[in-house]
């Protein structure tokens, strides 16, 4: 929902902490920067409601794909603001894939329809393509895994790339996936707040699943209101903290 919630005046929603400020989630992977000679690469993972701010936040220039874990609103909802760097991409090598699951690319059919449908006449609408998420997918070069995660009753998709791995609006982590997330140094995993949710990770649950993986370090994201960045941080164990808007880590690819 975004913190500050709204209608909430609750002692998070009201913090002056600017960590306490949460857009909805969404992960950026970023390689080949001007400082190692290259051009840029880009890949996004979601595009929510607050896409557009997060992109200007960032410094977002281009996007050469796009990876969408599930379609619920708060990982959607952004899409059409690729618009713009869209055309840019259209010019140079054609419409950004936006790779997504059969369950997710029809959700994304029906609300984008004016995008989407063949019969779509809108002439600046985003050049952009649906493509089929496999189990690995290519983007210049580095391989994204999809990771099956459970949120509710439902499997979505998380990503392992490289070193890392973002897993977000998890209920429970399937057995075959704990084998694709050995050997990790960064694993972002959502939790939402203590209290127990049918479809979304208590604190504890990812705790556990943490100390389970073993990364070294491991980033709480998809957090509600209940949870305070301070006073949180202070009662994780090593290596586990709340993730906070505009977070980077260095990666290996
Ligand atoms: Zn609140
Ligand atoms: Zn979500």
């Amino acid at each position: 929902m975004g913190v500050p919630t709204l209608g909430c005046t609750c002692a998070v929603c009201t913090s002056a902490d600017p960590h306490d400020r949460r857009l909805r989630p969404s992960a950026l992977v970023r390689w080949n920067g001007p400082e190692d000679g290259g051009p840029e690469r880009v890949v996004v993972i979601d595009t929510g409601p607050d896409f557009r701010e997060q992109a200007l936040r960032a410094g977002l220039m281009r996007v050469d794909a796009v990876l969408y874990t599930h379609a619920h609103a708060d990982h959607i909802l952004g899409m059409d603001d690729l618009r713009p760097l869209s055309f840019a991409a259209f010019r140079e090598s054609g419409p950004i894939p936006l790779y997504a699951s059969p369950e997710t690319a029809e959700v994304l059919r029906h609300v984008y329809d004016y995008t989407f449908s063949p019969q779509a006449t809108y002439s600046h609408r985003a050049r952009v393509q649906l493509e089929p998420l496999g189990d690995r997918t290519r983007v210049h070069g580095v391989e994204f895994l999809r990771v099956p995660v459970l949120h509710g009753e439902m499997e979505i998709a998380g990503f392992r790339f490289g070193n890392a791995a973002y897993l977000t609006d998890v209920s429970a982590i399937p057995e075959q996936s704990f084998g694709l997330l050995e050997g990790l140094e960064h694993l972002v995993l959502s939790a939402l707040r203590h209290k127990p949710h049918p479809s979304h990770a208590t604190v504890e649950q990812a705790l556990g699943w943490a100390r389970r993986i073993g990364a070294r370090h491991t980033w709480l994201t998809h957090i509600a209101h209940e949870l305070g960045h301070e006073e949180t941080n202070r009662t994780l164990p090593d290596g586990v903290r709340l993730a906070y808007d505009g977070q980077s880590v260095a990666v290996t690819l």
